[in-house]
C-alpha cells in the first residue's frame, strides 16, 4: 500500500508536498466510493503519470450537491480529487468554476488574490506542487475534469 503510494516520488518531493493532509486524503478517503444516483459522470486520464479517475457529481438545480469518485492513480491525483470535493460540495457552478480558476491559476504559479486563495480551504494544501513541474498535471486532474463535467452543463 504505501510503496504504492510513493512510487515515482524523490525524497524532495516527499519533503515539499507530504503534509497529513495531503496523505490522509490519498490512503484513505471517504469521497472514494460510488454516488448511486449521479447526474454527471466522467473519467478524467493523465497517461503522464497513469491516473484514472471517475468523477460522478449530483446536481440541486444550480448547485453541487453530491460528489463522489473511484479510479486509481498516484497519491496526488487521489488526494487532489478527494480535497477537491471537500471543498466545492455545496457550491454552485458559477463559485466552483471560480475556484477551479483559482486552484489552476495557483498551480501554474500565476497571480493569485489573497482572497481567492482562503476560497480554495484545504485545496491550498497542494501550493507547492507548483514547484514540481510532473506532478502538476496529477494535481490538476480532477479540477480540469470537473470544469469540463460543469461547463458542459450550463
Ligand atoms: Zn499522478
Amino acid at each position: 500500500m504505501i510503496s504504492q503510494i510513493l512510487k515515482g516520488l524523490s525524497m524532495d518531493d516527499l519533503n515539499n508536498i507530504y503534509n497529513e493532509l495531503i496523505m490522509e486524503h490519498s490512503m484513505n478517503s471517504y469521497n472514494k466510493k460510488k454516488l448511486g444516483k449521479a447526474d454527471l459522470c466522467d473519467i478524467g486520464h493523465n497517461p503522464n503519470c497513469g491516473d484514472e479517475i471517475t468523477l460522478e457529481v449530483k446536481m440541486n438545480g444550480n448547485v453541487i450537491e453530491d460528489m463522489a469518485f473511484s479510479g486509481h492513480g498516484c497519491a496526488i491525483s487521489q488526494a487532489s480529487t478527494s480535497i477537491m470535493i471537500d471543498t466545492l460540495k455545496g457550491k454552485t457552478i458559477e463559485e466552483a468554476k471560480e475556484i477551479i480558476k483559482t486552484f489552476i491559476s495557483m498551480i501554474k504559479r500565476e497571480e493569485v488574490d489573497e482572497k481567492d486563495l482562503e476560497k480554495l480551504e484545504d485545496a491550498i494544501a497542494f501550493k507547492n506542487v507548483a514547484n514540481m513541474p510532473a506532478r502538476v498535471k496529477c494535481a490538476l486532474l480532477a479540477w480540469h475534469t470537473l470544469d469540463d463535467m460543469i461547463s458542459l452543463e450550463k
